[in-house]
């Protein structure tokens, strides 16, 4: 049995090498010498993960309730601002709070203990779920010592800040299993959850293992991601002519899986979020009633007329699943195809887009099922049109997809380009100043930063206070205050965990900001619920930008 504390341990030496080879030894070997369900959970944890991918939402424990617990356990709610003072990151004041204690108990949980527990808390359900979770987890830290409490704490807030990307983790499971990288990164696209690679290269079978029946997998992949594009002419420079283009929706990735008569639906980040769209689960069931596939998707939010709403609409969908039969009927939503990864007993995703989509557009035409718009362009004036005719219907732009490319998925490859109108960056909040005049009580103006060059790392790239309405920015200053980690002079600093969606006019040399780049005229378009911090745009893509808006004088590529 591997104990907690021993884990701690390593995820402290993580912390103290920036060597990613040094990193994934010490990992792997660690990971070696487990068990292979310990190991399964241990890798998970040690990129921050409390639960296999899409069941993480279910644990429903934000930082500030794991703060609480622990400070209340010594009786320091009211020092959280000196501890926070002094703590380098949450893991650090939590592990502070807990070192008040009058006698730290010795290390007796073991990784699988602190698993099975963080299952428990997930399945809790109904009648006072929020106390009953609280009450486990006040449970699982009096157990704790400080330094699990610390490790514990910032895997509930999936933020480890020992620099063990998921990139390295995959190093150190090649390490941990003599497997080739090349193979670990194949079998991780279609996993998605380190637990689970490292589980399957053990030669371990996966729980629940996928009915025989149904032969796909009932797990969500990885969605394929797109490569920006500026306009449709730079999409035939890139793709060739072999292309489609297709309408690119403002709306919710969804992954539709039907198997064994059920449909489940996750979202891009891979949780499971068939609760929240009632109406699509039964479209699809009644549309394809006992076949097994898995689709890609975009929903969007309609009026009772069926006109497009705003994205924010359809992210009340997902905030409030309480309300969610209310806002069936206010704010309903409509499904949209673009792909089928896989259908009865075949994985499809090897097979080129071209019949992919060929598939799908027969299962739409037995079933009813709604299809993206689409066209296959003959040349550049045709494609043009294409996109001047969707722009102005009201779609955020177009997407072009080569149709020999294969379905890759959580590759950001050559296979898919995004063509939009605007320029945007999807961009991390890092502190925010209170506002003044009509702002005044809001936090209103807000400090942006792309990843940075290391891992966890952000490089500021500008400000702005445009773009929200009042009661987003009632909504954002709530939501920023309960990430706060230190204010003086008016500005209040957070974890980055809220990412937005910024539009600029373009990228100006700047000696304020360390990466010597600044936006101009930046304007927040909205929050990006679906985009965790690591997948904002990087400080390098920044930096391409830049020099191509040199080599390309600024202007919207329409204007052109
Ligand atoms: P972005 O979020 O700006 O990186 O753009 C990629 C996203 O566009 C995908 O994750 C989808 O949610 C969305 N999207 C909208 N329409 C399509 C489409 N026809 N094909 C693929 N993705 C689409």
């Amino acid at each position: 049995m591997a104990s907690f504390q021993d884990f701690a341990e390593v995820c402290q030496a993580l912390s103290q090498t920036q060597s990613r080879l040094q990193m994934a030894e010490l990992a792997g070997d660690f990971l070696a010498a487990l068990n292979i369900e310990e190991a399964e959970a241990a890798a998970r944890f040690m990129v921050g993960r409390a639960l296999p991918v899409g069941d993480e939402a279910k644990l429903n424990l934000s930082g500030r309730a794991v703060w609480r617990v622990a400070a209340e356990l010594t009786d320091s709610l009211d020092r959280g601002e000196d501890i926070f003072a002094s703590a380098v990151d949450f893991g650090d004041a939590v592990e502070i709070v807990m070192r008040l204690r009058a006698e730290e108990p010795a290390p007796t949980l073991t990784v699988a203990e602190v698993e099975c527990q963080l299952r428990d808390i997930a399945a809790i359900e109904g009648r006072h779920a929020r106390q009953r979770k609280l009450d486990l987890l006040r449970g699982l830290l009096l157990r704790a010592t400080a330094l699990e409490a610390k490790y514990l704490a910032k895997i509930l807030i999936r933020e480890m800040r020992h620099g063990m990307s998921e990139g390295v983790m995959l190093d150190a499971i090649a390490h941990a299993t003599g497997v080739p990288i090349e193979q670990v990164r194949r079998v991780n696209m279609m996993q998605g959850d380190p637990g689970r690679v490292l589980r399957l290269l053990r030669g371990g079978t996966l729980a629940p293992a996928p009915a025989p029946s149904t032969g796909l997998a009932t797990r969500p992949l990885k969605p394929m991601l797109a490569q920006p594009a500026d306009t449709v002419a730079d999409a035939f420079a890139m793709l060739g002519s072999r292309f489609a283009l297709e309408h690119k929706l403002d709306g919710a990735r969804v992954q539709i899986h039907g198997a064994g008569g059920r449909v489940r639906i996750f979202s891009r980040r891979l949780n499971e979020i068939t609760p929240s769209l009632p109406e699509i689960v039964e479209r699809v069931e009644a549309a394809l009633p006992g076949r097994n596939f898995i689709f890609d998707g975009e929903v969007i939010a309609v009026d009772p007329q069926g006109r497009p709403l705003a994205f924010q609409e359809l992210m009340r969908r997902f905030r409030r699943i309480r309300e969610v039969q209310r806002l069936r009927e206010e704010a309903p939503v409509r499904l949209f195809l673009f792909d089928v990864l896989g259908l009865d007993h075949e994985l499809l995703i090897d097979r080129p887009y071209s019949e992919r989509f060929a598939v799908l557009e027969e299962l739409a035409r037995q079933s009813g099922l709604e299809l993206v718009g689409r066209c296959l362009p003959a040349n550049l004036a045709e494609a043009e049109q294409f996109y001047h005719a969707a722009r102005a219907a009201g779609y955020e732009g177009a997407m072009a997809k080569r149709l020999d490319s294969r379905y890759s998925p959580g590759v950001r490859g050559r296979g898919w380009l995004k063509i939009k109108g605007a320029r945007t960056l999807d961009l991390v909040i890092l502190a925010a100043d209170w506002g003044y005049g009509r702002r005044h009580g809001w936090l209103s103006n807000y400090h942006l930063a792309a990843r940075g060059r290391t891992e966890g790392e952000f490089a500021e790239v500008g400000k702005t206070f445009k773009g929200l309405t009042d009661e987003q920015f009632r909504d954002m200053t709530e939501r920023l205050l309960a990430l706060k980690t230190d204010e003086h002079g008016g500005t209040v600093f957070v974890r980055p965990e809220v990412v937005v969606e910024v539009a600029y006019s373009d990228i100006q040399r700047s000696a304020q900001y360390e990466s010597g780049m600044a936006l101009r005229f930046a304007r927040i378009l909205r929050v990006r619920e679906d985009k965790s911090p690591q997948e904002a745009d990087s400080i390098e893509h920044i930096g391409a930008e830049f020099a191509r808006q040199i080599v390309r004088p600024p202007g919207p590529p329409q204007a052109k």
